[in-house]
């Protein structure tokens, strides 16, 4: 059979791509720790853990905490054994512990309960990055029909034991590898009850002034077979917001004027999981979507975005509700109700591969750029940036990258050197979007800053210079 001309051409164009002169596209090197990663990702182990988790019949956040066989309080107790274990191989740098709390009555809590986060710490082993944060989290909590109904079966297994899943597993293989910045990796519960665990972890984090560079929640990311009847195994969605949840009204009357909807740090996060994704998991396609979360739904991201913290959301493409928040039963000679044999488990582990590449990625690079401005107190049609030097002994320097105002992603970068300053010539802020990386001498990369103005951003009100 003949490939049709038109497809051969457009085949070679696609993997060719054209470089410019001055740039070339922002592509991440491929780094050994994170190929070794991505390949221990083992679908068996998350298999496992997700028949475990279903096994405790429901793990709904009001359910039994004391019985060791059934209820919330076994999974917990089972899930807190299994990150000791995977901590074994950390040599000591790896510490678990359950972060407990009394949440009072509230709309989804009939009475007072004690919620508890499994939290296991990796502390980075660079000084200067050791308290640098990146948290990954998955829900262990379930439910049925409502969140109030603690008696009924409630497996979960989709929702979230699969995401919780993901997080043991990379915990397990991450374990033994060593990275610059601390790798917290953490179940919650209180999800369906309205993000309680996530909110208290966040909320700490912020009275005791923690960096948190970036929050993953893997949540509903096992099936691949959707109620639109579309088998997707091959691609994951990445939700992130673009107008930051804390904006200031400052902020928000300079990103009127000038832009800068798309270029939260949320939304850099998106990009950085996608490049990085790319060139290490390519049988998986990062699908970008541009806004917090699904219509209707929320997860357990949202209080860390509220805080300040940048965020995204993993989730399947296509997603199946006879599977979601559903009691188990058979009605019409249809089966509902979150069951393990609705999980594909190769596909969790890909989810999973996504997570850890970028984890890795992020907790190997150098910081994002501190104080980036971009000098806009002259009109002028060159671009002047400006940055504070990182701390990190390894740094190498420093990338620009630019793009069209209405590409998603970044297109072009330039290494530019060991420097805290550079005016591009020739080309104008107004017809661009920039932002600066940091590099490291083993060609880790951070995620992209966005630079604030530093100058005017709006028209004075009597102008002298013309509108
Ligand atoms: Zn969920």
């Amino acid at each position: 059979m003949k490939l049709p001309i038109l497809l051969i051409i457009l085949l070679a164009a696609n993997a060719s791509p054209v470089w410019s002169q001055t740039s070339r596209r922002s592509t991440p090197a491929r780094n050994r720790t994170i190929t070794s990663i991505v390949r221990e990702i083992d679908a068996r182990n998350i298999e496992a853990t997700i028949r475990k988790l279903v096994s405790f019949g429901t793990r709904n956040t009001l359910s039994e905490q004391n019985d060791p066989k059934r209820g919330i309080g076994a999974a917990r107790d089972w899930l807190y054994a299994e990150f000791l274990k995977a901590s074994e191989s950390s040599k000591g740098r790896m510490t678990v512990e359950k972060q407990s709390y009394e949440q009072q009555k509230a709309a989804r809590v009939p009475q007072p309960t004690i919620v508890t986060n499994i939290v296991a710490t990796l502390k980075g082993s660079q000084p200067e990055s050791t308290e640098r944060i990146y948290v990954v989290s998955g829900h262990y909590d379930s439910m049925c029909n409502t969140p109030v109904d603690a008696k009924c079966d409630a497996p979960g297994a989709n929702d979230d034991a699969s995401g919780t899943a993901a997080v043991l597993e990379m915990a397990r293989v991450m374990a033994k590898y060593e990275f610059d910045a601390t790798i917290v990796f953490m179940a919650v519960a209180g999800e369906e009850q309205s993000l309680l665990g996530s909110t208290h972890f966040a909320e700490q984090a912020k009275q005791k002034n923690w960096h948190i560079d970036a929050m993953f929640t893997n949540d509903i990311i096992g099936n691949t077979l959707g109620g639109n009847g579309v088998r997707d195994r091959g691609t994951v969605r990445v939700f992130s917001e673009g107008v930051p949840s804390n904006e200031t009204p400052a902020e928000a009357t300079t990103r009127r004027s000038v832009g800068g909807e798309n270029d939260s740090p949320s939304r850099q996060l998106a990009r950085f999981i996608k490049e990085t994704s790319d060139a290490n998991v390519p049988q998986m396609k990062v699908m970008m979507v541009y806004r917090r979360d699904r219509y209707g739904r929320g997860g357990d991201h949202i209080p860390f975005l509220e805080r300040g913290y940048p965020a995204v959301r993993f989730t399947e493409v296509n997603e199946e509700f006879r599977h979601q928040h559903q009691n188990v039963r058979v009605e019409n000679g249809v089966q509902f109700g979150d069951l393990p044999e609705f999980v594909d488990f190769a596909y969790v582990a890909n989810v999973a591969r996504v997570n850890a590449a970028s984890l890795a990625a992020l907790a190997l690079a150098p910081s994002r750029p501190n104080g980036v401005v971009i000098v806009t107190a002259r009109l002028s049609n060159d671009t002047e940036l400006k940055w504070e030097a990182n701390k990190e002994p390894d740094l190498a320097g420093y990338e620009i990258v630019w793009r069209d105002t209405t590409a998603a992603v970044w297109t072009n970068s330039k290494p530019v050197g060991n420097v805290t300053s550079i005016t591009m010539k020739g080309m104008s802020k107004d017809n661009y979007f920039f932002g600066v990386r940091a590099i490291d001498r083993e060609g880790n990369r951070s995620p992209v800053m966005y630079p604030k103005p530093q100058g005017r951003t709006q028209p004075a009100t009597t102008p002298s210079t013309g509108l």
